[in-house]
């Protein structure tokens, strides 16, 4: 017999374990299927950190998305009785007329938000772990800090599960069938029926929304740790997280010393390479570590002692690195969920909310706009055009 349920989430990373909590909450009947066990390091949410902030330098109009995603993490944080957001602050340092500081002091305009925005010298008092150039300055963005990937998964799917969500792990999804009355779900083990399904399946996202296959682009990314030169410049009270912008050599970002393995740094999008998500992360090798290496000995020298650890990962690209969130164009029965671009753990918690509006009222109060398939074809055609 088919098992039958209202809601199906496919994959179970930061977007589908959110969704199923928010989901299950709502007493409907859910099952979460994950290809492998939460948080595994082929996924995009795995590494110990994420960085959060409110003065958005990519776009002012993802701060109301923002401020109800950090109500939605202490909500989570109060249920599980567990730390996943750690303020620090967030220090954006560049040269006065990048993206990085005009961005961040423009949403900060728009919305009011707090920030400080320093010279070198008063970055040099506050914060001696960063070296800035003469001509340099910093907005510290009090309210950033960051996340626990993989406690937030965690702690997601544990509610699911306390809210009765129906568990299958080590289970690839083949396909799905969508239909008027609902949606068939094929894998090895088994077959499903359910009234409505999300798709958060991250770098395999195309697999199973075959639309998206010329547009979400799994790149790899790389991110090293720092045994710390100077640890007290690195403790987290006395080093916020950070992005600097290097203009045309792109932007970097990075951790105080958090855990035992040190200061962490990764270049947004490293080198914008291609993969397969079907295949192994490529290791690391001598052109990542120069590269961060580099940055590190050059902008962050109290954190530049010994290399201890370095990953690849995953991003998953949209055109124009913003997130979809939307029904498969014809079919209201399945939400595709591609909500990374590399910037979207920090809306993990909103994002959860907002897929469980769209399976279950079928549309969302929260602002989604910017997140669907014609504003993505709009995208795509303004780039055509220009
Ligand atoms: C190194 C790195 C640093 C980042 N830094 C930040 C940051 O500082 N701040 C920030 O906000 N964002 C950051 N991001 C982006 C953020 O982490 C991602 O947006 C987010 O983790 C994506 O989550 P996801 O749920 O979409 O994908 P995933 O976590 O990859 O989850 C997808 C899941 O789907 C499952 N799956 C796939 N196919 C199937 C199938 N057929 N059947 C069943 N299951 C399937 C997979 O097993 C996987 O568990 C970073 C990303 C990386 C990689």
């Amino acid at each position: 017999m088919t098992a039958e349920y209202d809601v199906a989430v496919i994959g179970l990373g930061a977007m589908g374990s959110a969704a199923l909590a928010f989901l299950s909450a709502r007493g409907v009947k859910t099952i979460g299927i994950d290809a492998y066990f939460p948080a595994h390091a082929l996924s995009s949410s795995h590494g110990d950190s994420r960085l959060i902030r409110l003065g958005y330098f990519e776009d002012p109009s993802y701060v109301p998305l923002l401020r109800r995603a950090y109500q939605n993490w202490r909500a989570l944080e109060a249920r599980l009785r567990s730390d996943i957001l750690t303020i620090t602050g967030v220090l954006q340092i560049g040269a006065p007329d990048s993206k990085i500081v005009t961005g961040t002091r423009a949403s900060c305009a728009m919305h009011g938000l707090a920030h400080e925005v320093l010279d070198k010298a008063e970055t040099a008092r506050r914060f001696p772990a960063f070296q800035l150039d003469s001509d340099d300055i910093a907005v510290l963005d009090p309210q950033g800090g960051y996340l626990r990937p993989e406690a937030a998964v965690m702690g997601y799917i544990k509610l699911a599960a306390e809210d009765g969500a129906v568990l299958h792990f080590g289970e690839r999804v083949s396909a799905i069938e969508p239909d008027d009355g609902g949606v068939t779900i094929l894998s090895a083990a088994g077959r499903y029926r359910a009234r409505k399904v999300i798709v958060a399946t991250g770098s395999w996202i195309a697999e199973l929304a075959p639309t998206l296959k010329a547009h979400a682009v799994p790149i790899r990314q790389v991110v090293a740790w720092y045994q710390p030169r100077d640890g007290f410049a690195t403790e987290p009270h006395r080093m916020p997280c950070f992005l600097r912008d290097e203009g045309s050599d792109g932007s970097y970002f990075g951790f105080p010393a958090i855990g035992g393995d040190g200061v962490k740094v990764g270049r947004h999008a490293h080198f914008r390479e291609p993969i397969d998500p079907n295949q192994p992360n490529p290791v690391v090798n001598d052109a990542d570590t120069a590269l961060l290496d580099g940055f590190i000995a050059k902008r962050v020298p109290a954190a530049a002692g010994l290399r201890v650890n370095a990953v690849t990962c995953r991003y998953t690209m949209l055109p124009s690195e913003d997130f979809l969130l939307d029904f498969l164009p014809g079919n209201s029965n399945v939400v595709v969920a591609s909500p990374c671009s590399g910037h979207g753990f920090k809306f993990t918690s909103v994002v959860g909310e907002i897929l469980a509006d769209l399976a279950l009222d079928g549309g969302t109060a929260l602002p989604t706009d910017a997140f669907t398939f014609a504003a993505m074809d709009r995208f795509i055609e303004s780039r055509k055009a220009a």
